[in-house]
């Protein structure tokens, strides 16, 4: 270009800014009668770490899938350093500079990692020379940018964080100038993701370009410089980091203020509610998913449950909720009354006839038939419950409409239409029934798995308060759930799960996410340790 050369001879003169490394403009796709992508504009200075947030479903996967070239946009242009580029596919976004690490990783597991890195970048790859030329390579990435992994090790040995280093290193073998990263931190630990951001901080400091998906306001706030915010399709806002707050981005996000921490008073713990001792599960292989749980939850009381995903949560809600897999040994003791693994207890009574409700973790296994209408749905599990019978014979289906319309009434469920299939409603919709059904039953103990997987941010509030109002009540609480952010603000102690045991309990005042997150990567430190 004739000007860059002119600046180029005045020593004095500032240098021409760079044109945006990304550059989006009036980006529109629709699928079927969704409009995913509205008329989105957005530039992303080079060598920045820019965030992108927005609740479920705002359109951001659909966004970064049209700059890799998996979707075709319906209107509107890209430009790649200024310069207007098509990207028909993902051989083209590479081509420009761009890679993807994505939410479920496309690696090969039983080969290498130095195999998967190199797959598909060259022909032959595969051939010695080249595998000679790209362990160097890989050597040399690795060292400058904190991401090593073995070469020879096979992807499936490895752990997420460490896949997840081999999704970026293939990225920049293919000399990726430009990073997307689409909500990577979500099956990491703490210390994983204090290791991605490290990593993601040299990329940047390198002169790379980062785009970071996450719903996590918290990440957000630490690493990106810019932040953009989708709502409904649309991009309503971007703003410099350095300028904005966690409350700011969640109410642009959702669109009316919302409080992403609950209030909450000190609870009042009564009565022993539950008591676990020695609690044992093997599954059908034989795999010992718990080894001695010991736990008790008083009235009046939340006892949060933190782990990664895996290490035997899952197991200890099923078993307490009745619904254990495999081989049990040990005592449930329930308001001084022992019950069994399964089936109903030495007084004939069933768990939910005991008072123990039970939110599970997966809402469309364990709790929606998702073919049902919501006010079957809501019945799921209390058929038997006084106010839903006619007569001996006969359930009273007016009386279970009638109490489901006041249930979606009370828990703003959205649409409020009793006889629409679970189906059609969306995530938080779904989880706001099953926790009406659940906790309007004013259970003695309720267990809660998850409770705000798949939720967006205005329902996250709206579930939080219940479960707080719920303890308040005098309810026992036993809450499982893999975002520390939950534990640490709805808990009154926390249990730290690692590898099917208890590795220690801390109270939320007098620890942090650094603790935590040791307890759940198996590091127990001080004498707190069972
Ligand atoms: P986000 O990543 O912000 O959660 P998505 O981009 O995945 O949002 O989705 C935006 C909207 O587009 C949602 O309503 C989603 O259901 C819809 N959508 C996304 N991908 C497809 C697809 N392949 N077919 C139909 N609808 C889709
Ligand atoms: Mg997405």
């Amino acid at each position: 270009m004739a000007s860059a050369t002119e600046t180029g001879r005045q020593a004095t003169a500032a240098p021409a800014p760079r044109p945006p490394a990304i550059e989006l403009r009036g980006i529109s796709k629709s699928f079927g009668a969704v409009q995913a992508n509205k008329d989105i504009s957005i530039r992303v200075r080079p060598g920045t770490i820019h965030g992108i947030v927005g609740e479920n479903g705002a359109g951001k996967s659909t966004l970064m899938s049209i700059l890799y070239g998996f979707y075709r946009a319906d209107a509107g242009e890209i430009l790649i350093d200024g310069r207007p580029t098509v990207i028909p596919d993902s051989q083209s976004a590479i081509r420009a500079g761009i890679g993807m690490v994505f939410q479920h990783f496309k690696l090969v597991p039983n080969f290498s990692v130095l195999e998967n890195v190199i797959l598909g970048a060259e022909d032959g790859a595969l051939l010695r020379p080249s595998l000679a030329k790209a362990r160097k390579t890989l050597a040399d990435l690795a060292r400058d940018y904190e991401l090593d992994v073995d070469p020879d090790a096979l992807v499936e040995e490895l752990s997420v964080g460490h896949q997840q280093r081999v999704e970026i290193l293939k990225a920049l073998y293919r000399h990726a100038d430009i990073l997307i990263l689409d909500e990577p931190t979500g099956v990491l630990t703490p210390d994983e993701a204090d290791h991605l951001f490290r990593i993601l901080r040299g990329l940047k400091a390198q002169g790379k370009t980062i785009l970071l998906i996450t719903h996590k306001l918290r990440e957000i706030m630490e690493i990106t410089d810019e932040v953009s915010v989708m709502r409904r399709g649309e991009m309503v806002a971007t703003v410099t980091t350095a300028d904005t707050s966690p409350e700011q981005l969640a109410e642009l996000m959702v669109g009316r203020k919302v409080l992403l921490h609950v209030p909450k008073g000190p609870a009042n713990p009564g009565r022993e509610v539950l008591r676990v001792s020695d609690l044992h599960v093997t599954d059908a292989l034989g795999v010992e998913r718990l080894k001695g749980i010991n736990l008790t939850i008083r009235a009046g009381e939340i006892l949060g449950i933190a782990g990664v995903a895996g290490n035997g949560q899952s197991e200890l809600l099923q078993v307490l909720g009745g619904f254990a897999k495999g081989t049990v040994s040990g005592m449930i003791a329930v308001e001084g009354a022992q019950i069994p693994a399964a089936g109903k207890g030495a007084t004939g009574q069933t768990r939910r006839q005991i008072g123990i409700s039970h939110v599970p973790e997966d809402r469309h296994h364990l709790g929606l038939i998702l073919d049902f209408a919501a006010w079957e749905n809501i019945a799921f599990g209390y058929h038997s419950a006084p106010e839903y019978q006619a007569n001996a014979l006969f359930m009273d289906n007016d009386a279970i409409l009638r109490d489901t319309e006041g249930k979606m009434d009370r828990f703003d469920v959205r649409p409020p239409d009793p006889s629409l299939p679970a189906k059609s409603f969306s995530g938080g919709n779904q989880q706001k029934i099953v926790l009406a059904r659940e906790i309007e039953r004013n259970p003695v103990l309720l267990l809660v798995g998850q409770p705000t997987r798949g939720v967006d941010i205005g329902a996250i509030e709206f579930i939080h308060r219940r479960i707080v109002e719920l303890r308040d009540a005098g309810a026992a609480v036993l809450l499982v759930s893999v975002e520390l952010d939950e534990i640490l603000s709805l808990s009154d102690r926390i249990a730290v799960m690692f590898d099917g045991q208890i590795m220690g309990e801390r109270l939320p005042a007098e620890t942090n996410e650094r603790e935590l997150g040791l307890l759940m990567a198996g590091v127990a430190r001080t004498a707190g340790a069972a």
